[in-house]
């Protein structure tokens, strides 16, 4: 794992550290295997207050669309509801920069007026913290000591990934400039606009914890992110189709979504960073692509995801959806049934896609 040149602790006094709350060391930390195995708290690995801990779905959220009682299904197949899904916390990063986050995101959720771009990272951090809350209460990473046995299901560059999240999400601690390679941070994020209809709810969640990405529809907005560097910016600022901005509607909201989680699944590459810091600002340095496989396209590209399979991405499709495989793709004639696309390549109106869909069965 490229973890050395990850963050350039040595260059610091840890003294300094303890004294200036050094953003770095607290990443550190809180990457350590008793924070990731949900002992410690999950922001800062220091020991987390009594009580609930951190609402990875928060309580405002919960309250607003009537969400305490709905559930996420978990990787192993249980359902937990939201409002048990919590992770422990201290009391300093529960009412410092998370509380911070939370009333940015409250601010955005609820005000349309805001300039949406201008959330992008504020967005980020609070999807990282979702992702990094879900790793924890999933406990699926490879060094779950008190479950040697168990096996993981996680990706072998977990922790590599887990410690990308927390470097976006501690960046709200302090002022950080980043410098990346695909875009103007180091990740992957598209924003979409989504019409209300009443029979699809206004909250929607999926994650692909193996490719790292979460997809959010709350209200009139869609939010979908990737912790990859920005990998899927490289092939594609707009994101799938080149939607990115546009108006969809839930069902093809969630046709975007289930596609770039299926790119995220298929991501063959990580980065390496060089990160420095004195008492008043953070410095992100994106320095390099490193694939992990070594094959070259013809014109000497090295390759950045695994080959595309449409036959793959219908049953991403379909599981996001929540419809039957053989309603999004045809194997006898290889066609795909999309939402996003009509005979002409146009997006379909996302007004009257449900009539269209109908028509279409
Ligand atoms: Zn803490």
């Amino acid at each position: 794992m490229a973890l050395t040149n990850f963050i350039s602790f040595k260059q610091m006094q840890m003294k300094d550290n303890e004294q200036h709350g050094f953003v770095l060391e607290l990443i550190e930390r809180a990457s350590s295997s008793a924070t990731l195995t949900g002992d410690l708290c999950f922001s800062c690995g220091r020991q987390p207050t009594t009580g609930q801990g951190e609402h990875v779905i928060p309580k405002w959220l919960q309250k607003r669309f009537n969400l305490a009682n709905e559930r996420i299904m978990l990787i192993n197949g249980t359902y937990l509801p939201y409002r048990s899904l919590t992770v422990p916390c201290c009391t300093d990063c529960n009412n410092g920069f998370l509380r911070n986050i939370e009333n940015s995101i409250v601010e955005f959720v609820s005000n349309s007026a805001v300039e949406r771009a201008a959330y992008r990272l504020k967005l980020a951090q609070w999807m990282c913290k979702i992702l990094i809350g879900l790793l924890v209460k999933e406990k699926a990473l490879p060094f779950d000591r008190r479950n040697p046995g168990k096996g993981s299901i996680a990706p072998p560059d977990i922790l590599e990934d887990f410690m990308h999240a927390q470097l976006i999400l501690q960046s709200a601690r302090k002022e950080t400039i980043f410098h990346a390679l695909h875009g103007d941070f180091p990740f992957s994020l598209y924003l979409y606009k989504v019409v209300p209809d009443s029979s699809f709810g206004n909250f929607d969640l999926s994650t692909h914890l193996g490719g790292q990405s979460i997809s959010i529809r709350i209200g009139t907005v869609g939010v979908i992110f990737v912790n990859d560097g920005g990998l899927q910016m490289e092939v594609g600022s707009m994101g799938p189709l080149g939607l990115a901005g546009k108006e969809l509607h839930p069902i093809q909201f969630s046709e975007v979504t289930a596609r770039v989680h299926y790119k995220a699944s298929l991501r063959d590459a990580t980065h390496s960073y060089v990160s420095n810091e004195t008492p008043e600002r953070l410095l992100v340095n994106q320095t390099a692509v490193h694939p992990y496989t070594n094959i070259r396209f013809e014109d000497g590209a090295q390759r950045i995801f695994r080959p595309w399979s449409d036959v793959d991405c219908a049953s991403f499709i379909a599981r996001y959806r929540n419809v039957d495989w053989g309603t999004v793709y045809d194997p006898s004639t290889e066609l795909f049934s999309s939402t996003l696309m009509d005979r002409n390549g146009d997006l379909p109106d996302p007004r009257s896609i449900e009539n269209q869909l109908n028509r279409r069965i």
